[in-house]
């Protein structure tokens, strides 16, 4: 059982540093763990290590107006770190762990160190897809609080004319914020509509008419073909042949999951490492949570799931495995986006590839989309129809495996 294992660690190693859980990174899923394994009653020691200068923070509202508004890093950071010390946990910031020995259980860090553990949890999340254009510098992810700290630079600087590149939830949502701030965007997506394989059409051609309400110009089906950044501008030529000068680029397209420790152990990998119910790898000892890990669907496919309901579902449920109880069944997956003056809410998982039969309710202040899949009820999504939305999740047919 995990307590024990946790324990029984102990022995097998050596160095001088030990500790019974090491959580490896700093995100939402560590400090997650940290809070559920002392809630579950864990007595053992903790260490978090990350590479991050900043104790663990909520990404979200890194691209929902914090980067307009000027970042407060108190307002992001889930626990101080007077918080750290009251749940028993040594916090290493600003450290990377360069390798793990499964047999010896022993992580190696940055600074030279070898740390024993009696479990090992990746919880080193994911990472921006980095831009292809070499040597830029008005060109942004945003995935750190460094990035939107950038962003935000850069617009008391004067910037005032941006092209987000990415028509996911985060391209639309830093889309948005930039423009509820007065400023003139653009945005790129390769595919021919928004959102895709991420929501149903009707929310895709929704939000689209919103966003061009709001001044946005939206190119679908098209990529940036060249870009050049010339006379404190960024001359970019689209696929379609529109020519597009921006101050400044936010390249949205995606994330990758950090996987280089769990490769070098032989940890199995797609997408990310691959996980069970009880978020053990397929290396003993070690697990995974939150957006570093992924895991079978019912249908078979892989999940890799970024979002904050994964992060802490993972944790919660690997907190109870870590204290020898059953990991409880986990609720269908809950997701939000505030863009648009609007909170969209979420809930279901639905394969990128899968085509659902959609029944859309829309009233003059609201919408309700519920997404069927061989008759039964698999996803909803919903503006402003709270209670409906409150009413059908118990209905939802979860399509991931249960955590
Ligand atoms: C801008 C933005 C907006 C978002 N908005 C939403 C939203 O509206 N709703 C929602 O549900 N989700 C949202 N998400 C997703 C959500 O924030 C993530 O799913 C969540 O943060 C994942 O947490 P994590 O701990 O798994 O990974 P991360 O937050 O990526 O944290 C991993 C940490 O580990 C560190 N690390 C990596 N490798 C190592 C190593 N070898 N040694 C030490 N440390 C390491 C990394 O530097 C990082 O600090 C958003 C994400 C972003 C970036």
């Amino acid at each position: 059982m995990g307590g024990e294992e946790a324990a029984a660690g102990a022995s097998a190693a050596t160095p001088a540093e030990r500790s019974d859980v090491l959580i490896v990174g700093g995100g939402q899923a560590a400090a997650e763990l940290v809070k559920s394994l002392r809630r579950e009653g864990f007595a053992g020691s903790i260490r978090l290590i990350g590479s991050e200068k900043y104790l663990p923070y909520d990404r979200p509202p890194l691209s929902k107006g914090v980067m307009k508004a000027g970042i407060e890093m108190d307002r992001l950071a889930f626990l101080n770190a007077a918080g750290y010390e009251k749940h028993g946990t040594e916090v290493e910031l600003g450290v990377t762990v360069t390798g793990i020995d499964p047999e010896s259980r022993t992580a190696r860090t940055s600074d030279g160190r070898e740390v024993g553990y009696g479990v090992c949890v990746l919880a080193t999340g994911a990472r921006a897809v980095p831009a292809p254009w070499a040597g830029t510098t008005r060109v942004h992810s945003i995935r750190t609080y460094e990035d939107a700290r950038e962003l935000n630079e850069a617009i008391n600087a004067g910037a005032r004319r941006f092209l987000v590149v990415g028509g996911g939830y985060l391209g639309l949502e830093t889309a948005s914020s930039l423009a509820a701030s007065g400023l003139e965007v653009s945005l790129v997506e390769a595919t021919p509509q928004l959102l895709t394989g991420r929501a149903s059409t009707f929310v895709a051609n929704w939000l689209k008419e919103q966003h061009e309400t709001r001044g946005i110009r939206i190119y679908l089906g098209s990529m940036v073909a060249e870009l050049e950044e010339r006379d404190d501008e960024v001359h970019v030529r689209l696929g379609n042949g529109t020519e597009v000068v921006a101050d400044q680029v936010v390249f949205a397209v995606g994330a990758l999951a950090n996987l280089d420790l769990a490769k070098e152990v032989g940890a199995e990998c797609g997408r990310g490492v691959l996980v069970d119910n009880r978020c053990e790898t397929t290396v003993p000892g070690l697990y995974a949570i939150g957006d570093v890990a992924s895991y079978r669907t019912a249908t078979g496919s892989e999940a890799r799931i970024e979002s904050v309901f994964n992060a802490t579902a993972q944790a919660k449920a690997l907190a109870r495995v870590l204290t020898d109880a059953d990991p409880k069944e986990v609720s269908v997956p809950t997701f939000w986006s505030d863009q648009v003056g609007v909170s969209i809410r979420l809930a279901g998982w639905v394969p990128p590839t899968v085509e659902t039969n959609d029944v859309v309710s829309q009233s003059e202040d609201g919408w309700l989309v519920e997404r069927y899949l061989g008759g039964r009820l698999v996803a909803i999504e919903s503006m402003n129809r709270l209670i409906e939305y409150m009413r059908a999740l118990p209905d939802i047919v979860d399509l991931r495996r249960k955590l």
